[in-house]
């Protein structure tokens, strides 16, 4: 931590600022220029809290030295977090390719959507059981008898299968269904929930808020790790921003920066973030060109009839055109993507 003591700030100010450093066990090394003295803190930082010491008198800044997202950061941890999702790995050039429609529909409905995005190259297949909607009288989603119908799909073709939850109290059925617990954008921040899910065996994919900072993003990250689990993937979905011609803006960069930050894997979600089926392949191109360590998409063979997020949803055979030229990607930039099962249905 390094402190900037304001312009004249007097002896007594200055002598005060080192007493109270010390005060707390740690080593104040004073630098004094003409116009300002600069205090450089040695020690622990988890003692002692920026805001006390930008309260004490003649203090004008106080700059940490390391990010208060310390067990996200890749300072702490500069080896690249590999997430095992029952046998498909995301992260350090692993690639995981999500697949499926926005909410569990009918089974059979399910069954022919898993099939096609498998048979594209898909690992992870996705759908929501309870959905987050800015209505109440929107669809909900199916709740638990959708974990089942998810869970079975994705048995059935080696798919490991991801799913939201948006309710602490939903984290232990959610878990006994899924094998990633997703929290959306509207929960990122969501502390009591990003607690319980910190206390699940379940990876977790974390959604960027639509209004939150790269900051914001890690220390809610940090709140899943804190709690003891390590396996968190990051996703970017696009964040509000004044132009309506996509649905939200596509943060390309974040991934990039993610990465010089963090060693937790980040994705992007071209559905959400643009929010036009047209947009999604450049998106998700250009989200593995950025450095992605996958792309989550949403794919359903009937979008005129989706419960939810139809206007965005891939059809099978768009989707099979998009993946092959992600696995063309892939394949120029060494990344890897674990099949499913083999031994499931083809
Ligand atoms: C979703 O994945 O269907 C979803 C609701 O995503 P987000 O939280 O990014 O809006
Ligand atoms: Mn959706």
């Amino acid at each position: 931590m390094i402190l900037i003591l304001k312009t004249g700030a007097s002896t007594e100010q200055v002598d005060h600022v080192v007493e109270r450093v010390e005060a707390l066990g740690l080593q104040a090394h004073l630098s004094r220029g003409t116009y300002r003295t600069i205090v450089g803190i040695i020690g622990d930082e988890d003692k002692i809290s920026e805001d006390s010491l930008r309260s004490i008198p003649g203090v004008a800044q106080v700059i940490p030295v390391l990010p208060p997202y310390k067990l996200a950061s890749l300072e702490a941890h500069p080896q690249r977090s590999v997430i095992d999702i029952s046998g498909v790995k995301v992260g350090g050039g692993h690639l995981g390719m999500i697949a499926g429609p926005c909410s569990v529909e009918e089974p059979e409905r399910m069954d022919r959507i898993a099939k096609a995005t498998r048979a594209a190259g898909a690992n992870l297949f996705r759908g929501g059981a309870y959905k987050p909607r800015t209505s109440p009288y929107a669809f909900q989603g199916l709740g638990v008898e959708g974990l089942k119908i998810l869970r079975d799909v994705g048995q059935k073709y080696g798919m490991p299968v991801v799913t939201e939850v948006t309710d602490p109290r939903n984290v232990e059925v959610v878990s006994e269904y899924a094998d990633v617990l997703q929290v959306g954008a509207r929960n990122m921040q969501n502390f009591v929930l990003l607690t319980e899910v910190g206390k699940s065996s379940r990876p977790v994919l974390l959604k960027r808020g639509m209004s939150a900072t790269i900051q914001d993003l890690l220390m809610s990250a940090e709140y899943v790790l804190s709690q003891g689990n390590p396996n968190v993937i990051l996703c970017e979905r696009g964040i509000k921003s004044f132009d309506s011609c996509t649905r939200n803006l596509f943060d390309v960069a974040a991934v990039p920066v993610l990465a010089g930050l963090t060693h937790l894997p980040v994705i992007v979600d071209p559905s959400h973030a643009t929010g036009r089926p047209d947009l999604i392949p450049p998106c998700a191109l250009a989200g593995l060109a950025a450095g992605a360590d996958g792309v989550h998409i949403e794919v359903h063979d009937q979008p005129e009839v989706a419960k939810s997020d139809g206007p965005q949803a891939l059809l099978p055979d768009q989707y099979a055109e998009l993946a092959q030229r992600m696995r063309s990607m892939a394949e120029l930039l060494g990344k890897t993507i674990s099949p499913p099962n083999p031994e499931a249905a083809a």
